[in-house]
């Protein structure tokens, strides 16, 4: 596996400048695209799933985050509040307090539940500018992030339904998982204090993981500092863990925002919250993504999914008719002409885009296309039309496999 840091930087993905400053990354074109796609897979999948987005603000009031308790338990890696006047605001550590207070603005009946309530949004961390570096390490923090207001019985069967979400993105994404984690409380002042809580929360995440039938280990002093969570870990070249995706079970924050709901029997009844992240940070996903595939994303991922190579300037105008036709179709295509050197140059230099597709004269002349495959393999001409509806249909299906032997059932 290959640093991020450098091939993000070769391939023209992200950087940084010292003048905005470390741990603050932006994104170039290229790295923008493979954000925004990997971006709407996660929203198309919470749509799918019957989540609801929202949007709020990378600010609130001190006031907010002494309710949800980060106050004091996270105000380590928070940034120091700015004064405004006569009040205090505060960048965002996390998106839950805003959540919960977008739940409680109106009344809620057992029959809206679950509700769940996805956004990808903004966080901050004040991390030490000595551990800063790529994507892995940042002070902006782009959150996939879901809150599902539900009922006790219902928590196990989102939690689960949350592992199962999580399992379908790293098989589209083509992301194996290095372990799953029960991370539990450790010694040391830093979780709410409420044991029969804990005892709860702990028991149903263990009978969720128990029967996903998936293998993990109970580890103490990762939870977060309201309750227990299912943590996936990835691992990296050096077989560093990180964790990318989380389900947690959360009773302290419903506790505090006061948040209810009207039961079947008319009295008011206080929903548990899961907090299920299914990438986690975009950045962190992205750097995984990177060197998980050294830079030859999935098709549907890549920034460029099929350049059209003319053999010379006579195949030209039909090069550009066929870039103008994958554009129409919603595919990201360019092309490489002539003037960029030779065909095997400019084949090398898209390496690692899935789809070569050669147009010398004969395919200007009948219509067809020579696709060359990213990994080497070379396919007879086909009718263009035929061509770029199994590529589409591949993208469409989030598919990992650049080709398959016949055209897919949705191909036409
Ligand atoms: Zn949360």
């Amino acid at each position: 596996m290959s640093d991020h840091r450098k091939l993000g930087r070769e391939l023209g993905l992200f950087d940084t400048d010292p003048l905005i400053g470390a741990g603050l990354p932006y994104w170039l074109p290229d790295g923008a695209t493979v954000r925004h796609t990997l971006e709407e897979y996660i929203r198309d999948a919470e749509r799918r799933a019957g989540y609801r987005h929202v949007y709020s603000p990378v600010l609130g009031k001190r006031e907010l985050y002494e309710l949800s308790g980060h106050w004091s338990h996270y105000s380590d890696d928070m940034f120091p509040p700015m004064e405004l006047g006569a009040e205090q605001v505060v960048l965002r550590p996390s998106l839950c307090p805003h959540h919960a207070v977008i739940y409680r603005s109106h009344g809620h009946s057992y029959r809206e539940l679950p509700l769940r309530m996805a956004e990808l949004g903004g966080m901050y961390r004040s991390e030490l500018s000595g551990v800063l570096g790529g994507l892995t390490r940042v002070r902006a923090i782009q959150l996939n992030d879901a809150h599902i207001f539900c009922t006790l019985d219902q928590v196990a069967d989102e939690a689960a339904a949350a592992l199962e979400m999580i399992r379908r993105a790293y098989e589209a994404l083509g992301i194996t998982p290095a372990r799953y984690r029960l991370s539990l409380p450790g010694p040391g002042g830093k979780y709410v204090a409420a044991p029969e809580m804990w005892r709860r929360s702990t028991a149903l995440l263990t009978d969720v993981l128990d029967r996903s039938g998936l293998a993990y280990e109970a580890v103490e002093g990762e939870a977060a500092f309201y309750g227990p969570k299912i943590d996936v870990q990835v691992a990296d070249g050096a077989g560093r863990e990180s964790t990318l995706s989380t389900v947690q079970i959360d009773f302290h924050q419903p506790e505090r925002f006061d948040l209810h709901y009207i039961g079947p029997d008319g009295a008011r009844h206080r929903p548990v919250m899961v907090h299920r992240s299914i990438i986690g940070s975009v950045e962190r996903a992205v750097a995984h993504l990177i060197e998980e595939h050294g830079g030859a994303f999935p098709a549907w991922l890549a920034p460029t999914q099929l350049v059209v190579l003319p053999i010379s300037e006579a195949e030209l105008p039909h090069a550009e008719a066929l870039v103008r036709r994958c554009v129409d179709l919603g595919l990201r295509a360019e092309l490489a002409g002539p003037e960029r050197g030779s065909l095997g140059a400019r084949i090398r230099e898209a390496r690692l885009v899935p789809y070569q597709a050669v147009v010398g004269a004969r395919e200007a002349d009948d219509g067809r296309v020579a696709l060359r495959l990213r990994d080497g393999r070379r396919l007879d001409p086909l009718p263009s039309d035929e061509a770029l509806a199994r590529i589409g249909a591949l993208v469409a299906a989030y598919s990992t496999e650049l080709w398959t032997p016949r055209p897919s059932p949705s191909g036409d």
